[in-house]
């Protein structure tokens, strides 16, 4: 008998959305969802991670009651929505309901670029503003896990060290993804990242911030950074996939995946009764299919978690070599220094 392990969940609510964005289709679906509050009371009580995603979620007019049943049927679950943030007021008339039961709920808001670079992308003029104005919302509320989620394709590589560093001047989180293909979930699969000499000009330089902090957090993050790196330039992950095994991905009708990019139907929410059982049957099907290959966070935490004597020494390799490329720098900076010396007292005798 196989014992159900799912940790993470990325749970789309929703597939209405007021984005147009480049890369997905999402908001091309005339059907929302038809999963009610009911059937989330048959997630898996022992997981960890859960991703409220969408289309824009914060469309769902129940989202707050979605929550609180989530929250009573997985009390350990870290729980964390993702949004387009163009509704500020909306989202914080939602939020401010959710908080009462669930303070530490976390909120990613979707910002690929500056000003118009971000409207481009996510065909909404007027989104940069707004996507802004929901964060100050937020942080009125009080809300401390915020993050500005960055979408990397290829019109938008060189927008990352500002939206970065616009992330640093507000007080909140970055995480970083790039667009993937998927049949079953964003409807595209001409999504493709070519200038990858660029990439990793940008992505080496992303590495540097995340590793300069003292947060393990962002250490994490640079590791998931180089990762993603790998996966797009050589279409391989740097870490085995365990999605169907540790994670899932739930559409807004229940349809269970293995992730939102493998698209295999394991089976639907609403007739999961033992997540033992179904896990054994998961299992088959998971074995007996071919994996494609994907660097998501949903999949890539897991995995970093699992094969963390692989992380950690990358980690302080990468800051060992930081640290000795400084030294070098300052000693080379004294050595000019003390050379300058004696041409300052040469100059003073004329
Ligand atoms: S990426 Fe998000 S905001 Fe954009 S269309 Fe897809 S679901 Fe909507």
């Amino acid at each position: 008998m196989i014992m159900n392990a799912i940790k993470d969940i990325v749970l789309a609510v929703t597939y209405q959305c007021n984005g147009r964005c480049r890369f997905c289709n999402i908001w091309t679906n005339q059907d929302s969802f038809s999963c009610e509050l009911d059937d989330f009371k048959r997630l898996p009580r022992n997981i960890e991670n859960i991703n409220i995603s969408g289309g824009e979620p914060f469309l769902r007019e129940d989202l707050p009651e979605v929550i609180r049943t989530i929250k009573n049927q997985c009390p350990k679950a870290k729980i964390i929505i993702s949004t387009n943030g163009f509704m500020p007021c909306k989202i914080k008339e939602q939020m401010q309901k959710i908080i009462k039961f669930k303070r530490d709920i976390g909120i990613a808001v979707s910002l690929d670029g500056f000003g118009k670079a971000h409207e481009e992308l996510r065909g909404f003029p007027g989104g940069f503003s707004l996507a802004l104005e929901t964060i100050r919302l937020l942080k009125e509320l009080g809300i401390k896990n915020i993050k500005i989620a960055f979408t990397l394709g290829n019109q938008n590589i060189n927008q990352l060290k500002r939206v970065y560093q616009l992330s640093n001047e507000l007080g909140v989180e970055f995480s970083l993804a790039a667009y993937h293909n998927s049949s079953h979930y964003f409807q595209k699969e001409d999504n493709k990242i070519v200038d990858i000499a660029n990439l990793r000009k940008e992505i080496d330089w992303l590495i540097k911030q995340e590793l300069k902090s003292f947060s393990l957090k962002k250490w994490a993050r640079a590791y998931f950074a180089f990762g993603l790196f790998n996966f797009l330039k050589n279409k391989k992950r740097i870490l085995p996939d365990y999605s169907g095994i540790n994670s899932l991905f739930i559409d807004p009708f229940g349809n269970i995946y293995p992730s939102d990019i493998w698209n295999l139907k394991l089976g639907n929410l609403k007739k999961v009764d033992n997540w033992d059982d179904f896990s054994e049957a998961m299992n088959l099907k998971i074995l007996s299919n071919k994996r494609p290959e994907s660097w998501m966070i949903c999949t890539a935490r897991g995995a970093m978690k699992k094969h963390y004597t692989k992380v950690i020494p990358w980690i302080l390799r990468k800051k060992f070599l930081t640290y000795e490329r400084k030294q070098k720098l300052s000693n080379k900076n004294n050595l000019f220094s003390l050379m300058s010396f004696p041409r300052k007292r040469e100059s003073s005798k004329y």
